[in-house]
Order: C-alpha cells, then structure tokens, then sequence
C-alpha cells in the first residue's frame, strides 16, 4: 500500500470519529476552550486540526515547553548522513498565523482535574473544556544496572530529541576502524519498535562510508525478536556483512552492568571492554505529566477508549501517541497523528456539534537500511473487542527488488514531508 503525501492526507481528512454521546454540552456558551499538553506529533496535529476544522469556535491553547520541535522521527536519516539536522526542526509560527492557536511556552507541571485546568510552572492556570495530553515518553533511568541520568551524556541514548541526537552523532563520528559499538535495546512497550534497527543500518552505512567497515555494531536486546526481524537481519547480512551482530536474552543472559567511565558493558556470558560508543536506549513510560495527573500507573502508559481516544479515567481528557495503550498500534509519530485526528473529530462534534464519523487509524513506519533502500511495516485499525485493533496489516519482505525498495523509500520522503505539514504548517 504506497503512501505519498497527498494519500496520507487524504486518509488523514477521512479518519472519523465514532462517540455515543449526547448533545454538546457546551453550546451556546462563551467559546469552548480546548488545552493541548505537548507540540509533538500527537499534539501539534490536534491543535492544529481542532483549531483549522472548528474556524475559530473553539479557543485552542497548546503547551509546550520547547521553543522547536526536533523530530525523532528521521533522526536515525541524520545519524546516516542523509539529512541534514536542519531538516528535521519545525517552530510552531504557523500554527498561530494560520489557525489562530494560542501557544503558551512553558511546562506544564500539574492538571487539576477537579477545576479543570493546567498548571504552567509559572503557576499561571489555563482553565479547559476539553484536555489533550500528549507528552511523548520519559525515560525509565533505572531501567539498565549502572546507568542513570547522569550517565546519559557518556552513554547517550538519543531516544529523545535535541541534544541527545546530536551526542549520539559525534559519538558515532568518533568511532575508529575496528571499534565496537554496543547498542542495549530497549524492553516492550516503547517508543518506535523498528527504530533501534533502523540505526544499527544507519550507523553501519555512516561507518562504511567513511571507510571503517571493521566496525562492528553489537545488539544486546531484552526481546526475543524484534520489528521486521526477518527483513532487517537478510539485509544486514547482504549489505554490512560482519558488521551487525544481534543478540537476544538467551544468547547474551542479561545485562548485568554497564560502566560509563571505562565504557564497559558486562552480560551474563561476556564483557565488553573499551568500547568505541555504547548506546543505551532505556526503558521507558508515559510523560511525567499525564502518570501525575493520575491517567497511567506508575511507570506505565495511559489507558485509552480505542472509539475515541478518552482516558478511561477521566471524560474531559484525551490521551494521544506514545503516552497511551493504543492496541494493535505502535508508538508512531503516524500512529499520533492519526489518533490526533480522530480524538478532534470528537472534540469538535462534543464542543460544537459537527460531524463525527466511526474511528479509523492508520499507521505505516519506514526504516531506511542503505541508500535507496527502506523497508516498511503497517496497518489498518478500528475499535475492536475493547481496544485498537488491526484490521489489515503488510510488511516488507526479505530479497524485494532494487526499485520496489527505491519505492519504499520515496514514500517514507513523501510521508516525513506530509506529516511535518499536516502537523505545522
Ligand atoms: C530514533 C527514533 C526514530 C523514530 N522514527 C520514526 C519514524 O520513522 N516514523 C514514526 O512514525 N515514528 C518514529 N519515531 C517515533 C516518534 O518520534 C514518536 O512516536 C512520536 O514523536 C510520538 O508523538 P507524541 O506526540 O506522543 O510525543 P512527542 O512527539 O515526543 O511530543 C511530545 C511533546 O510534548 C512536550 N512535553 C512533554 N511534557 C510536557 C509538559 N509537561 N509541558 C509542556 N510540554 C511537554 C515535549 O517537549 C514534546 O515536544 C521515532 C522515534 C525515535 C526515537
């Protein structure tokens, strides 16, 4: 199922919402007020979409504490060298110019659920109608024995933007011919499954490239398998033959330390001395914001109505991307996005009486492997027994054509630049 941007908007505008609700409560009132947690792919999206869709009848406040939004998503192209890190920052100016959303620039610290209202740290209160919380995911820093926050700048994770990415890149430049990296993956459930194997490809392609290809990439992973196993390890073998090497719980028996002064990283069958660059990628969990407001457990994600995308805690709240339960679906930027537009659908027909339609989400995540050549996997999804469930799925297969792959490719461009759109512009 090829997906460009005109198609990924086009599925975007026809992805309804289904509610069972009454008459808007909230007609006839002074403008309904809609506050969103968090500019990312989830937030940004249902900002953008409840202002543009409602014409200026709900009063639409995003939070966010960054100035620019630095995309996760491409971040494994950047470390390749096939974008430039210019490319995947976005500011926010036209969600304002364009749609009138009122952008506060702080962090929220607290949701007082009782007043219904957000907490700025300024302790400046944005009362609500209805609340978006889409915060993304914190990092479990207890999570790998010996590593910790402040270790995170020796042994960089880059599973959140900015900074992160960036040490994560001169830690890669920096690697010698024949240098080791060791990347620990992380545990189910987190942030894009197919990324920590799309930038082992990406790391082996940068050190090719510039002429270490006696670097090797070693995986240390919790999981038994992994997204797009099959593809992944067919590709790595014919591409970056010696390179790549993937160890599961049973061959490696555990991470039992990681040392961020001497770089070394000890299993239960080995250790690792001295290595180039280790990257651990930790567990993680719902953002701060949304387990204090009491919409997850403790270290978990938040539950969701898959009909609509509510906190089954809390009516007034919606709970968008990787913070949420989302079934079938993976912690996407696509999966935010789509389940953003579904949760405006159904903020618009509750403050305003529109249109809504049944729940419907799409999700497709590309990996890059080499130059002209992605893989993908996806799906289609609605409410089912309970939760987000698939409906249709696809996924790449081992030994595609050159220019089925080239294809691959072109649509992974085509959907970086309709979604950044379809979130900022
Ligand atoms: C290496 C890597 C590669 C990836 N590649 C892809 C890919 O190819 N395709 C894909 O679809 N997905 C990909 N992803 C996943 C994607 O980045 C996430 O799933 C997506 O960003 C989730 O959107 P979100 O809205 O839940 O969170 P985010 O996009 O992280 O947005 C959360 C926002 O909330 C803000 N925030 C948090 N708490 C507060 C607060 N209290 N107050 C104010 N602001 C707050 C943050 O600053 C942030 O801007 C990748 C991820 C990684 C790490």
């Amino acid at each position: 199922m090829p997906i460009d941007r005109r198609i990924f908007l086009r599925t975007g505008l026809a992805a309804g919402a289904v509610l069972g609700l009454g008459a808007p409560a909230l007609l006839g009132q002074a403008k309904p007020r809609v506050v969103v947690i968090g500019g990312g792919a989830g937030g940004a999206t249902a900002a953008r979409y409840i202002a543009k869709d409602s014409q200026g009848a709900i009063a639409v406040t995003l939070v966010e504490e960054n100035e620019r939004y630095q995309t996760c998503f491409h971040s494994n192209l950047y470390l390749g060298g096939f974008k430039a890190y210019d490319e995947i920052v976005h500011g926010y100016d036209a969600l304002q110019k364009n749609h009138g959303v009122t952008l506060a620039r702080a962090r929220a610290t607290q949701i007082d659920r009782d007043k219904k209202e957000v907490v700025l740290a300024s302790g400046q209160r944005l009362p609500y109608d209805r609340l978006v919380v889409s915060p993304g995911i914190d990092l479990k820093y207890d999570s790998v024995p010996g590593w910790s926050q402040a270790a995170e700048e020796q042994m960089p994770h880059g599973w959140k933007p900015g900074r992160q990415t960036q040490l994560v890149k001169q830690r890669l430049d920096a690697v010698p011919n024949g240098g080791v990296i060791v990347m620990i993956a992380p545990p189910n459930p987190f942030r894009c499954p197919p990324g920590p194997y799309e930038r082992a490809s990406m790391f082996a392609h940068a050190l090719k490239k510039a002429g270490k290809g006696e670097a090797r990439i070693i995986i240390l992973d919790p999981k038994e398998s992994f997204s797009k196993q099959g593809v992944f390890q067919a590709d790595w073998e014919k591409r970056y033959p010696g390179m790549i090497e993937w160890l599961g719980p049973k061959v490696h028996d555990g991470i039992k330390s990681v040392d961020p002064k001497t770089n070394t990283v000890v299993t239960g069958f080995e250790t690792y001395k001295d290595c180039a660059f280790v990257n651990v990628i930790p567990g993680q969990m719902a953002g701060e914001i949304a387990r204090s407001a009491g919409l997850a457990p403790a270290g978990g994600y938040c539950a969701i109505d898959p009909a609509s995308m509510k906190s089954t805690a809390d009516p007034a709240i919606f709970v968008l991307g990787d913070a949420c339960i989302a079934g079938d679906m993976p912690k996407s930027a696509f999966s935010a996005n789509s389940q953003a537009k579904v949760a405006a659908m159904v903020i618009r027909h509750e403050l305003t009486n529109s249109r809504a339609f049944p729940a419907r989400y799409v999700n497709t995540c590309w990996s890059l492997v080499d130059t002209d050549n992605a893989i993908k996997v996806g799906g289609r999804y609605e409410p089912k027994d309970g939760k987000i469930g698939a409906t249709e799925t696809f996924v790449s297969q081992p030994g595609e054509s050159d220019a089925l792959r080239k294809e691959t490719q072109a649509e992974n461009l085509g959907w970086y630049a309709g979604i950044t759109a379809d979130m900022f512009s």
